[in-house]
């Protein structure tokens, strides 16, 4: 059975003062989540601030946001697989939209930062989605299976299974129009689908595929609900430990 996942991505928001004190509010709020696994995505100047803050239990975890897919050189304003996990990350977001998008990350550079976090132990979590564009075409589909074919060129059956894939549609990232829980299933369905084929119906069974995408206190049950999604990345509602604990509870709730 894929256990429940809760992701909370900071993005750039919160200096490592701030994160030490909303990583400790969080944890007051939340004493143990029990069937849920809980991570937490801080920039990577906090993440050393927010391991510190964050309570000792392997149910709550440290997540960077982005890595550089060498270990070491001359990478001016790179981070390392091996830096974040001497930090204590356990997970890794890569291919977000909006690295794709403001910083031109491409399929290939992606595919190899997913290799370059499994060779350190590091859980990829890999997005993918659509643009506005694209789903109003009808190539949602198309995009979202392509995206995680390429990002996940060459890796082995035993690496698949440490692999996390979040469907995260670009349109209802940041904009509060979610998808409705029926579109990201039928989403969900196709990728689980596309793993199984490629890695077969064992491995794309373990896969954990999160939704993100404007998912709120408000609108979380509703996903959850579903025996399709494996839990939700959250953006701007992680920033606020009341609206993130009550995302929790409702994982909680819904555990299967
Ligand atoms: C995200 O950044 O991955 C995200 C889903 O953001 P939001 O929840 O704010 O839409």
């Amino acid at each position: 059975m894929r256990r429940r996942l809760i992701v909370g991505n900071w993005k750039m928001h919160k200096t490592a003062t701030e994160a030490a004190v909303l990583v400790r509010r969080l944890s007051d709020l939340v004493s143990e989540p029990g069937q849920v696994e809980v991570v937490i995505a801080p920039p990577f100047t906090a993440l050393h601030a927010a391991a510190r803050a964050l309570p000792a239990s392997p149910s709550f975890a440290l997540a960077a946001q982005n890595l550089h897919w060498e270990d070491e050189g001359p990478f001016t304003g790179e981070v390392s697989a091996p830096m974040l996990k001497d930090l204590g990350c356990r997970y890794v977001i890569l291919g977000h939209s909006e690295r794709r998008q403001l910083f031109g990350e491409d399929d290939e550079g992606i595919q190899r930062k997913i290799r370059a976090s499994l060779r350190h132990g590091l859980r990829p979590i890999l997005c993918v989605g659509e643009s506005l564009s694209d789903h109003k075409k009808g190539r949602t589909e198309t995009v979202v299976t392509g995206q995680l074919r390429k990002g996940l060129d060459g890796i082995s059956k035993d690496e698949i299974r440490l692999v996390t894939i979040a469907y995260e549609p670009v349109w209802a990232i940041g904009t509060g129009q979610a998808a409705s829980p029926a579109q990201a299933g039928a989403v969900h369905e196709t990728l689980r689908g596309a793993l199984a084929k490629s890695w077969g119906a064992g491995a794309g069974e373990q896969v954990r595929i999160l939704y993100g995408g404007s998912v709120t206190a408000e609108n979380a049950g509703e996903f959850l609900a579903s025996s399709r999604i494996d839990g939700a990345l959250v953006g701007g509602a992680c920033l606020d430990p009341q609206s993130f604990a009550t995302i929790i509870a409702v994982a909680q709730k819904t555990a299967r």
